[in-house]
This record gives C-alpha cells, sequence and structure tokens, in this order.
C-alpha cells in the first residue's frame, strides 16, 4: 500500500558486515568455497534482501529448507545454484525441482526412487553420518539404485561442531567412507562451527549459515564475524510515575521512586521474548541504558528512562542485539534470537 506511514520497530541490515562475513567465511574454507544458508527466510533477516548481497559477495551457493522457501531465492539467484533440504517428499516435489530448476537434496533410498522416475538429473545427496535427523544411513550407501544417480554435491551435517568432542572426528571419518563409496561432483560437510574446526572438515562447498548472520558459534571466529542486524523501537510514549505505581502486567516492577519511563514499540509478538525482562536487559539511547522494567506485553515494553531526561516520543531507542551477549543475556540460542524476529521490524 501507498502512504503507510513510517515504521516504529526497524531491522538494519548492515550490507557491508553481510558481505564481509562472507568473505571471512570463504577464507576460513580454506580451498573450499563458502556457499550460503539462507533457509527460514535468510534466518529472519529477510531472504530478499540477504540473497542478492550474499552473491554479489561470490556466494554461488544456497541452501533453503522448505520447497515454499524457493521462489524468494530464485528471483536473485539463478536456480541451479539452489538445493532444497528437506527433499521430495511427493510427486509433485520432484516436478517442481524439475520445473524451476532448483536440486532436491535427497534423504532416503524412496527419495531416491521418486527422483529417478520423475526424470532424475542433477540432485544432491545427504548422507548421515551421525545427527541422526535426515540423509541415508551409511548401510545404504552400496544400493544399486545409487548407481545411476547423478549426484552434484554429497553432504552430510555435523551434529556438535560448536563442541570440542570426538563425535566431530567421528562423523568426519564416516563422511570420508561415504565419499569414497558414493560418487559426487562435490563434497561438502561444514557448517558455520564446522568451517573454524579446520579444513580437514572443509572439502569442496562450506554451509554457513549462523555465522553469515552476526552469530558466534565457536570463540575463535569471534574476530572475523561482524555484527549485522541492528534493531531499533520507537518511543510511543513517556511518561511520569509515582512512587508505589505498579508498571506492565501484573505490576510486576513497582517504582520506588518517582521516575519517568518510555513505552517502545517492541514486544514479544516482535520476537522480544518475556526472558529479556524482568531485570535482564537494557535498551540504549545514544549510548545510555534504559533498563526494561516489568513484563514485555506483546507490542510493548516499558523502560527507564531516568538517564536520557531529553528523551521524546518518536525518538529511537537501539536494541542491543550482539548475538552472543543477547544468546548469554536471554538464555535463547543465536540461531534463535534471529529467527525469532517478527514481521512488523521494517527490513
Ligand atoms: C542450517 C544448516 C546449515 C547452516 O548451519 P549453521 O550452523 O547455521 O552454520 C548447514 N547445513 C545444513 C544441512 C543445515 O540444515
Amino acid at each position: 500500500m501507498s502512504g503507510l506511514p513510517p515504521p516504529t520497530l526497524r531491522l538494519d541490515l548492515d550490507a557491508e558486515a553481510l558481505a564481509s562475513n562472507w568473505r571471512a567465511l570463504d577464507r576460513l574454507s580454506g580451498a573450499a568455497r563458502a556457499g550460503a544458508a539462507v533457509k527460514a527466510d535468510g534466518y529472519g533477516l529477510g531472504a530478499g534482501k540477504v540473497v542478492p548481497i550474499l552473491a554479489k559477495a561470490g556466494a554461488r551457493d544456497f541452501f533453503v529448507a522448505h520447497w515454499s522457501e524457493v521462489p524468494d531465492i530464485i528471483a536473485h539467484v539463478p536456480a541451479g545454484q539452489v538445493s532444497v533440504l528437506h527433499g521430495p517428499l511427493s510427486d509433485e516435489d520432484c516436478a517442481f525441482a524439475q520445473a524451476s530448476g532448483v536440486r532436491p537434496v535427497l534423504n532416503s533410498l524412496g527419495q531416491v526412487a521418486r527422483w529417478q522416475a520423475s526424470g532424475g538429473g542433477s540432485c544432491d545427496l545427504m548422507v548421515d553420518t551421525g545427527i541422526n535427523r535426515l540423509g541415508l544411513p551409511l548401510s545404504a550407501l552400496g544400493d544399486p539404485v545409487l548407481a545411476d544417480l547423478k549426484v552434484e554435491t554429497l553432504l552430510s551435517h555435523l551434529a556438535s561442531a560448536d563442541e570440542d568432542t570426538d563425535q566431530n572426528d567421528l562423523q568426519l571419518a564416516r563422511f570420508r567412507e561415504a565419499c569414497n563409496r558414493v560418487p559426487a561432483r562435490r563434497q561438502s560437510l561444514a557448517n558455520s562451527a564446522g568451517i573454524a574446526l579446520g579444513p580437514r572438515f572443509a572439502f569442496d562447498v562450506t554451509r554457513p549459515g549462523l555465522a553469515l548472520y552476526g552469530g558466534v558459534p565457536r570463540p575463535e571466529m569471534a574476530g572475523d564475524i561482524r555484527q549485522v542486524a541492528h534493531l531499533r523501537a520507537a518511543v510511543l510514549q513517556v511518561r511520569d510515575v509515582e512512587a508505589g505505581e505498579g508498571i506492565g502486567y501484573n505490576a510486576s516492577f513497582v517504582a520506588p521512586a518517582p521516575m519517568r519511563v518510555a513505552v517502545a514499540s517492541l514486544g514479544y509478538a516482535d520476537g522480544f521474548l518475556r526472558c529479556w525482562g524482568e531485570g535482564a536487559g537494557s535498551l540504549h539511547h545514544d549510548g545510555a541504558e534504559v533498563p526494561l522494567l516489568g513484563k514485555v506485553s506483546m507490542d510493548m515494553v516499558v523502560v527507564d528512562a531516568r538517564q536520557c531526561p531529553g528523551l521524546r516520543e518518536g525518538d529511537w531507542l537501539d536494541v542491543p542485539y550482539a548475538l552472543p551477549e543477547a544468546s548469554a543475556l536471554t538464555g535463547l540460542t543465536q540461531y534463535e534470537l534471529l529467527t525469532v524476529l517478527g514481521r512488523r521490524f521494517r527490513r
């Protein structure tokens, strides 16, 4: 609709930081080329925004989970650069892949047969090396139906790359065995955290998601990754509250003294969940901290404005969204912090 007034909630995407993160991950991938996981609407930041930036930075391989996510991606990059991780569950999925030119990631012998029956052609193949989620078990790799498959990328996914655990080397050994048994043009194992495990894990293509968007899955990556999403909420009202007055639902905060508070346009419907409130977090204004007071509501949160006497209706408050710190504060994972962000943010 035209003439829509300005938003009161903004998600500013730092395009230069996103491109820089892809370049850093590509460099850390060594001889391998970094792709990009852009599922879940580009981890909540807007696939239509992040895909062109990543493509311009040099990414050539894009991974989504659902078939429904394909149109948003192929609006910006050639279909042959897109893989659909959830695989073809039906003949309709296969027909869509054939018609659009995106590659299905085949996860079972049934999916292999379905793909071949639909006409076959270039596809990706996921093998399960120990996460026990999607993919063929190693025991299925001798099946004769695999012999005729045109595998572009042989994939597997690490379960615990963000930890130092024997499971990483175990999965690596199993993936090498899979690579020996299934001919493929390319091989791919590492997600963001897997890239930090070193060149043994990189193979031909890496599949970072989280770290592209500013997440730091392993501390050794911290110096290479920049914050991408910057959030701001407008002040809807400033008010003076008497000592003894409760603020917000259930009056869970009671003013100990007369105080000036501000009501910000940010609530749990926007992905700013209750775990931010109750003494945990603060918003910021011109670098000053404005602590959250009481419970986060669906559309609003109240902050202590005593440090900002000049604060006015319509002013912007910054939401501190550096992912490692926000995760430590809220108990939400860095992945959740990104993908929970609601539709009312103007991206
Ligand atoms: C989501 C996903 C990725 C990206 O993982 P990050 O931890 O976000 O880097 C890579 N590969 C597969 C199969 C995925 O599902």
